[in-house]
């Protein structure tokens, strides 16, 4: 096994949810070799929809307890990747899901999507200062699907990373610090449409009925991939963790649905485009570690 002691990763994501589907594998791999990884999560997903029938009561136009349902989900989720240090931005409940795009809740005092970016950041810069991460994960800078909180948490990780370099900036804050290497997550098309081929293959797998490509998030051509992490080894453990999150994904094998109930596959080889910083690989080809060429 690789030493990967003192290799630090942070994620920011927008909901609980969000980074065991985009990032299980990878979080669970550098967890069991030993890395720091951090999630930071933006909001508590209030205004998500909610699947098992038992449960509708704590909807948002119900009884809005959606959001402590959510946070005991993705502690179950993290044990499952045996993630340890997860945090919420600005602590949990600061900033409430803002719904999807064009929804009144945009514009609700307290929403992720109508805080200033800036105001936003400054709770990152402090946790990104102390935690030293090499390497940054966040969302591209359509959030993968245009939805609010995804585009303001790549909008708030990318001013944060910026803002902890600065060396006048809020010294308050920590000591500047200058992230190495920062990763958009991203899905090339060719694996997504394998994927959908093989769901149509197996009759949908159980699911009534099968999304397409264009219900994937962050889906790019493959050239535009930078690295791709293998997660075979670690397959079972993001598949539990989005198990965890029961009132937003069904898991299905080597499928899910959210809450629309169409199947889409679930990758266990995630794939990340490099934003920022040097990458460990020649021009061309993949990196297959998200550390790679980080010297300190
Ligand atoms: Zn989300």
């Amino acid at each position: 096994m690789t030493d990967l002691s003192g290799r630090r990763l942070l994620l920011v994501h927008a909901h609980p949810d969000d980074e065991s589907i985009n990032n299980g594998a990878t979080m669970a791999r550098y967890a069991a070799e030993g890395a720091l990884v951090t999630l930071v999560t933006c909001t508590l997903g209030e205004e998500g929809e909610v699947i098992p029938p038992g449960l509708a009561h704590l909807a948002p136009d119900r009884e809005d307890r959606l959001g402590a349902h959510r946070v005991s989900e993705l502690g179950d989720a993290m044990k499952e990747l045996g993630v340890t240090d997860h945090l919420f931005l600005g602590g949990s409940g600061r900033f409430r899901d803002s719904g999807m795009m064009g929804a009144p809740q945009n514009r609700r005092p307290g929403a992720f999507w109508n805080t200033e970016v800036d105001e936003a950041a400054a709770h990152l810069v402090e946790i990104v200062r102390d935690r030293r991460p090499q390497v940054l994960v966040t969302y591209d800078p359509d959030g993968g699907y245009g939805h609010p909180d995804h585009i303001q948490a790549h909008r708030v990780a990318m001013r944060a990373a910026e803002l902890a370099g600065e060396r006048a900036y809020r010294r308050d804050l920590g000591e500047p610090y200058e992230i190495p290497k920062i990763y958009w997550n991203r899905v090339p098309r060719g694996a997504v449409e394998a994927g959908f081929a093989r769901l149509r293959a197996e009759g949908g797998a159980g699911f009534p009925a099968v999304a397409s490509v264009a219900d994937v998030p962050g889906v790019v051509p493959g050239e535009r991939i930078t690295a791709e992490i293998d997660g075979a080894a670690h397959a079972d453990r993001k598949r539990a963790a989005m198990r965890a999150h029961a009132t937003q994904i069904t898991v299905h094998g080597d499928y899910f649905a959210l809450s629309n109930g169409l199947g889409q596959p679930l990758l266990t080889t995630e794939y990340y485009e490099l934003a920022r910083g040097t990458g460990g690989a020649p021009a061309g080809e993949r990196e297959h570690d998200l550390f790679a060429g980080v010297t300190a």
